[in-house]
């Protein structure tokens, strides 16, 4: 049999993590981004267990661990400092990783089975009647397998299941990392850092490194309620400080050392329904992964490792078809997905109505924290398939 061939579109953590684990496993890869080069996202990510282990799964464990930061344990406090919930050691923390390191993983585990071809803005797919196939209105390319990792907006997603539809989740959410040379100093029990909630808003800091790494520095996040805003950075950095001044230290130190090419707003939204995350076509098939299969909140903080999921679950069903049926590792992809992304959307769903309560009707201080906890421990009951036999 001919070697397998497969395109994925998109260069962000599912499109990367997914090329470089088809390639590993015997499959002919052509990677295709938009952007005229591949780029690491910005500011940090958190990757909690079931990320990692995912990326075990795709052998890219020890890289990790050679730049990520285990998160502490922070319990959950009030604007003015005083403790709502305690740490509770039985609950999963994820690990800290800058984006530029994390591609780098990525990058190292690519391999010399990939071909990349950046500049390349997917705009036609299919027809589904025929081998799989995407163009960019000049070229067509095909393959046996075609990979939408193309993100939240995915341009094969509203082709393959228009019906998914994006809804906003209702807040608008930045991160940064400010670096160590104009970090604040942390001291006293805030050293490690801390997460706060109230009245629908939520800032959380901590240490991305040691002092003196050169990618490192306070990471800190920050939700609030409403739709992402347009402004410049400066003027969204101005709202920021305005909009946690009065809380307890050190959030207004953060935000006065932040600069404004150090924040990152994320545009929250999610998808409703769900798509089918595989699609048959003549002689092979599409599948989603990614934001562009199941967009969801941000509360979580689980976009990443569900990503690295899909990852993971295509190169273990996929490394079966190299031999035989694509049709048959597809629909056992979308089932196995479709089972645990519907289960954890649920929960994201319940952290975020809880979460986003205000005023008189803010339940922040008795249910939150404790969804908090449920969400990271059906985060992280994400098993990684086994060795095929
Ligand atoms: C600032 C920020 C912080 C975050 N922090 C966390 C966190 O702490 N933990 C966590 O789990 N998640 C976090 N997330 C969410 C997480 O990063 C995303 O869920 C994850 O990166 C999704 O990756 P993706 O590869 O599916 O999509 P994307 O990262 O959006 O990548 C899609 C890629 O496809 C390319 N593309 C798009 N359309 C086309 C096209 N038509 N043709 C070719 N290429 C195309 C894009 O250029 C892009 O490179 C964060 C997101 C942001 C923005």
């Amino acid at each position: 049999m001919s070697e397998r061939t497969a395109i994925v579109v998109g260069a962000g953590i599912a499109g990367l993590a997914t090329a470089g684990g088809l390639a590993r496993t015997g499959w002919k890869v052509t990677l295709l981004e938009r952007a005229d080069r591949l780029r690491p996202g910005r500011a940090a990510v958190q990757i909690w267990p079931n990320g990692v282990r995912a990326l075990e799964s795709l052998g890219l464990a020890e890289a990790l661990e050679s730049v990520a930061t285990p998160m502490p344990q922070l319990g959950v406090r009030r604007p003015d400092g005083r403790i709502l919930h305690p740490t509770d050691d039985t609950v999963p923390r994820p690990v800290l990783v800058h984006r530029a390191d994390l591609h780098d993983v990525f990058m190292s585990g690519l391999g010399d089975q990939v071909e990349i071809r950046t500049g390349f803005a997917v705009r036609t797919v299919g027809p589904t009647s025929q081998r799989p196939s995407v163009g960019d209105g000049a070229t067509t390319c095909s393959a046996d397998l075609v990979v939408g990792a193309d993100g939240t907006d995915s341009m094969l997603r509203r082709r393959l299941a228009p019906a998914a539809t994006l809804v906003s989740a209702g807040y608008a959410r930045w991160r940064a990392v400010i670096p160590w040379f104009r970090a604040p100093n942390l001291s006293g029990e805030l050293a490690p850092g801390a997460e706060s909630f109230g009245d629908g808003h939520r800032f959380t800091f901590t240490a991305l490194g040691t002092p003196g790494t050169s990618r490192g520095g306070l990471y800190w996040a920050a939700a609030v309620p409403g739709a992402a805003r347009p402004e410049p950075p400066e003027t969204q950095l101005a709202l920021l400080r305005r909009w946690f001044a009065g809380w307890h230290a050190p959030i207004g130190d953060l935000l006065a050392a932040t600069h404004p090419e150090d924040l990152v707003q994320e545009t929250v939204r999610e998808l409703r329904p769900l798509p089918a995350f595989a699609h048959a076509a003549e002689h092979g098939g599409y599948a989603l992964a990614g934001d562009a299969a199941h967009a969801m909140s941000a509360h979580a903080g689980q976009g990443a490792g569900l990503a690295l999921e899909d990852a993971a679950v295509l190169q273990h069903v996929l490394r079966g078809a190299v031999q035989g049926s694509i049709g048959d590792a597809l629909e056992e992809y979308a089932r196995v997905r479709a089972a645990r992304i519907t289960r954890f959307a649920a929960h994201s769903r319940k952290l975020d109505a809880a979460l986003q309560a205000r005023g008189r009707f803010s339940v922040s201080g008795r249910f939150a924290p404790r969804l908090l906890d449920r969400v990271a421990l059906a985060g992280a009951e994400w098993v990684a398939p086994g060795p095929r036999p």
